[in-house]
Formats: C-alpha cells, structure tokens, sequence
C-alpha cells in the first residue's frame, strides 16, 4: 500500500478508539462539555447502558448558530488558542475532539440556543458525516442526544458488557462529576427510571448524598494550604467500613494518580487491613500551570509540575488526623465524636462536627502496671513497661475520661468500662499491643543507632538512586544509613541502622532510594523498621487469660487514650468499641 492521507471521518473513528471506549466515556464528555459552559443544571438519561442512547441536557451559555459547525469539527475548541493557553488550561476540555469523536461512531444530534438568539438551532451527525442546520426549539442552553453508540463500528460494540454493567459505569462516571462540582444540581435516570436528584449542594452535603450517611458520618475532615495549593476532603478513619472508594480530583477533574494514592497510603501504614485502599474523597486546587492535564487522551492522569511537594501536602494533611490519640478529640456531643471505633457506626464525629484540640503531650511517660507476657526478641528486649504507681479508682461521673472507668474484665479478655455516655469495651491485648507499639516507635525516633559494616557493601542501583545519594547524604545518615556513589550505577554502603543489620541491604536500600527519587521522602526504611517493632510489640503485650487489677485497667485505659493511632491495632482492628446508653436503651426497647 502506498503512503496516502486517512479521510477525516476515519481519523476521528481512530480517535474515537481513545476518547469513546464505552458509554461511560461519552456521559463524561457531554456533562464536561455543559458544566465547562457554566450549566447550574444537568439532566442525564441513559436507556440500554448508554449504547442506545445518551441525553445530557444543560442550562449553560449554548452554542452561537454560526458555531455549530465547529462545535462538531475535529480539533476545534472554544476553550484555548495557543500554547500558553493549554499550558494553564482551567476548563475540563480543550482538545475539541469529544463531539467529533462521538459522532463519527454513534449518531448525535446537538440542540442550542443562546441567551441573545431568538430561538434554538440544531446539528447532526451520523458516524461522522454532518448534516445542515435547522431551526428548533429549546431554552437557553445545550441538549446532545447520542444513539446507536459503535452502529458503524461492530467490532467496538462486542467489546462493550451487559447494559446494567454498562449503566453502572456511566453512573460512576456521573458520580465522580458530581461530586466535583457540588454548586450544579444534577439528575440522571436509567432506562427512564430516576436514579438520583441532587440540589445544588455545599460540599459536606453532597458527599453526604453520593457516599452516603454512614460516609459522612465517619469520615474525617482535612484541609492544608501550602502556598497557593490546597488539598483538602474528607477521609475515613481506619477499620471503618463506611466506604471502600478513593476519589481523586485535581483542579475538578476526576484523576487517577499512583503518586497520591501512595500518599494517602502511606497515612494508614499500619493501621489498615492487607492491600485494602484507604477509602477517602480528596480535592487537590493548584494554579493550572502547576500540572499538566494534557497527558492523557481522555485525561484521566496528570503530570504535576513539583511531584514531591504534592506528595508531602497531602502526606501532612491526612497523617495527623488519622494518628491522634482518643484523648486529642472534642466532638459536639462529648469526648467521643469523631473516634474511630463506635458501635454500629455510632460515636462518629461527621463532616462538620469535628473539632482537634492538639495532641497532649503528657502522661506519654507514665509507664503501663503490666508485665510482659514474655521478653520481646531482638534488640528491643528491655523496651517493655516498667511499673508505675496504680492510677486511683475514680468514680464514674460526667467528667469520666473519653474511655470511662473499668469496671471489671471479660473473660479475660475484654477491659468493659464506664463512660459519660455509656459502656466501653477494650479488648486488652489489642490495646496493648498498639501502646507498646507507638512508644517503641518513639523511642526510635529520639534516637536511630547505626552499626557500621566491617567492610564496605557495593551496591547496584539505578542512576536516579544513586543521584538521591548525592543530594540527601546528610538525611540518610541521620537515619542510620551511609552511603556514598561508588560510580553511576553504583552505591557504597558504609553503615546500616543497627535493627536492619540483619537484612541484606541490596534488597531494601536501592528500593528506599528509588521511593525518594519518584516521591521525595521515603517511607520504606521506616516501614521495615516499624513491621520488626510490630513484632516485638505483640510478643510483648499482654495476653489473653492474665488477670488485671482495676488499677491496672484503668492505667491502659488512660494510656490508650493518650496513644497516636490508638483506636486499631496495627492490624487494623479496633482496640474499643462504645455503646452508649441510649443503643443501650433500644436494646432493652427502653423509652427514655
Ligand atoms: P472541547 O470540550 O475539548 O472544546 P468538544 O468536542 O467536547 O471539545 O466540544 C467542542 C466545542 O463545542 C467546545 O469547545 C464548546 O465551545 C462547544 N460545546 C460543546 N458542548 C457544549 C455545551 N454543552 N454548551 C456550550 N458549548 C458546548
Ligand atoms: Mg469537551
């Protein structure tokens, strides 16, 4: 075949590969498309999964008659005209493909009107070939109508699943839509049936209303500013299970990010169950210049300008608010709001209820009246507590710390307590576990020791790791580490941290330098550091069976509440639960 020009049509079909994979692809165009034109309202029907047909119907600007045209040419945009432009792009498109794209596979009709034009005017296409401008009524604004997505492309259309699949995934489309842009009211149906209604919303309520009650009630707010860039939203606290997705926006736009999810990922480290995502809805607002959207055909990845102080933003935003101890929340409604755990989903602060008093800094230095079990292994055998004198009886009262009085223990197991509000369980062992677990930790910190090898290791590792040796030298060694570049590819290792002397250092140390390069700071020197203080811990911590004095119960008590991440063990289970008087009451059908 000799070399020749595609034909236009064929071009936005090959385009269309990209842009249209599925129904899905085309509700996020049009609904981009209506709120980039400043909708306050847009109406979605889907009918067969969205391969039939697709309606979305807006309040915006509209289009100028004379424009229609354009609006379904390929590479023509209202949105940028230059370079400059596309580099701070601030709409949701600009590459004017979507109307091109869709109607070269499905058949598409455009009505528009203006706010000065008399009347409405419409456009169609049918797989890609445009038909003339008419007269037609509709108010101001836009209404696109896409059916027979992929008639003229069979092969596409075989790939496509079940029309409930289909719809599924137009609906999660919409989801992420809305939830971005809480100012616009929205309304979609299926099949001619109304799936959902939102008003125009403030944040809080829309989150409430696409996530969930339950969502909003256990999720825990964030916001931090560095400079000009915000992040903020809304995270669930570990062991909830109120939700299991993680939404990621940049500037509006619905991304998926490996660097942010690593990021928020890093805030649950031992806090969460296996490779369970944290789920959280997270809004990321930077000047457009700062990220390069324009990486992707459908834009769902971006390319940020300065990586790693994203990387730390969000690190500092959500970290804090998931590591504070019970004792640091002051909820509405008492000292429980806001602390994970909670009775069927009970004693959970909510979106806007939450306040943070600050951490206390005292009584981290009393010691727990408990033995341990049997020595910790390693070199943290003389890290288990000490006695401390036993912490008096106090009687119940309204004044009762957040995790109340003990009262007795269950089956030797379980410290069962009294609150303000009600009854408070703890289950020993995994309470335990965590208070040693934070202070072997802190120690650590205070004080990193580092043994030097007998002889120096050459390492191999990536030109990237190698260059994070040369700048970060002085931060390595404050984490035990020294290493030098011994050539382009190649590291020498002169010291370890003492806790990782066993470990063979070519299988932890290129991998930590490589997470610095990519994200800045490195949580995996920390991450081997921390599972081997894990260990101790639970080998420590008491077991099961011991019998505890009162006293004893409530010096854990009180110690848990001042412990950062006390509400989980480092496996992720809950360390308390409440029951508060009034469940107490529903229990027993009790009217109060
Ligand atoms: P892009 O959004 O990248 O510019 P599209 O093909 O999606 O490309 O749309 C082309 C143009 O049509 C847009 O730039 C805009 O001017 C116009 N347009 C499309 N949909 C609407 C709408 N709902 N309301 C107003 N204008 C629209
Ligand atoms: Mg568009």
């Amino acid at each position: 075949m000799s070399i020749r020009h595609l034909s236009d049509v064929l071009v936005s079909q090959i385009a269309a590969g990209e842009v249209v994979e599925r129904p899905a692809a085309v509700v996020k165009e049009l609904v981009e498309n209506s709120l980039d034109a400043g909708a306050r309202s847009v109406t979605v029907q889907i009918e067969e999964g969205g391969v039939r047909r697709v309606v979305v119907a807006d309040d915006g600007s509209g289009i100028p008659v004379d424009e229609l045209p354009l609006a379904l040419a390929r590479h023509a945009t209202s949105k940028i005209d230059d370079l400059a432009g596309l580099e701070t792009v601030a709409s949701l498109g600009f590459r004017g493909e979507a109307l091109a794209s869709v109607g070269s596979v499905a058949r598409l009709r455009l009505l528009s009107a203006t706010a000065d034009a008399a009347h409405a005017w419409e456009i169609g296409m049918e797989g890609g070939v445009s038909q003339p401008v008419r007269p037609a009524a509709h108010a101001v604004g836009t209404t696109v109508e896409v059916r027979d997505l992929f008639f003229n492309t069979p092969a596409r259309r075989k790939f496509l699943k079940s029309p409930p699949t289909e719809a599924g995934h137009c609906e999660a489309a919409l989801r992420r839509l809305a939830l971005a842009h809480p100012q616009v009211a929205f309304a979609w149906s299926i099949d001619g049936r109304q799936r959902q209604e939102l008003a125009a919303h403030d944040l809080p309520l829309r989150v409430a209303a696409l996530l969930g009650r339950e969502f909003a009630a256990a999720a825990l707010a964030f916001d931090q500013r560095a400079g000009d860039v915000r992040v903020h939203g809304f995270a669930l606290p570990p062991g909830s299970d109120a939700g299991k997705d993680q939404y990621l926006f940049v500037n509006g736009r619905y991304i998926r990010d490996r660097m942010l999810a690593h990021a928020i990922r890093e805030c649950y480290r031992d806090m969460l169950h296996g490779s369970q995502a944290p789920a959280c809805v997270l809004f990321l607002e930077l000047d457009p210049a700062r990220v390069d959207v324009n990486v992707h055909p459908t834009k769902a990845e971006v390319r940020f300008r300065e990586p790693q102080a994203i990387y730390r933003l969000v690190y500092h935003a959500i970290h804090p608010l998931l590591a504070r101890p019970v004792a640091a929340f002051t909820g509405v409604s008492g000292g429980l709001d806001g602390v994970p755990g909670g009775w069927a989903g009970g004693g959970a602060g909510g979106l806007d209820t939450l306040s943070w008093a600050g951490v206390p800094a005292s009584a981290q230095q009393a010691g727990l009246p408990l033995p341990a079990a049997e020595p910790a292994a390693g070199p943290w055998g003389g890290a288990h507590p000490s006695s401390a004198p036993a912490a008096p009886v106090v009687p119940p009262g309204d004044s009762a710390p957040p995790l109340g009085y003990a009262l007795g223990l269950l089956h030797g197991a379980y410290i069962v307590a009294q609150n303000a509000d009600g009854l408070v369980v703890v289950d020993m062992h995994a309470a335990h576990e965590r208070i040693l677990y934070e202070r072997l930790k802190s120690q650590m910190d205070a004080r990193v020791e580092s043994q030097t090898l007998l002889e120096p290791l050459a390492l191999t590792a990536s030109a990237e790791a190698v260059s994070v040796v040369d700048g970060h030298a002085d931060e390595l060694r404050a984490l035990g580490v020294d290493v030098a570049p011994l050539g382009p590819q190649q590291l020498a290792v002169r010291a370890v941290p003492t806790l990782l002397s066993r470990a063979d250092p070519q299988r932890w140390l290129p991998r930590l330098l490589q997470e610095w390069a990519d994200f800045g700071q490195s949580g995996a020197l920390q991450a081997r550091r921390d599972s081997f203080l894990a260990t101790c811990a639970c080998h420590a911590a008491v077991r099961a069976g011991r019998q505890l004095s009162v006293a004893e119960m409530n010096a854990l008590l009180r110690e848990l509440e001042q412990t950062e991440r006390g509400g989980h063990c480092n496996h992720g289970r809950p360390t308390w639960r409440a029951l508060p008087l009034a469940e107490l009451d529903a229990l027993f059908l009790r009217g109060r």
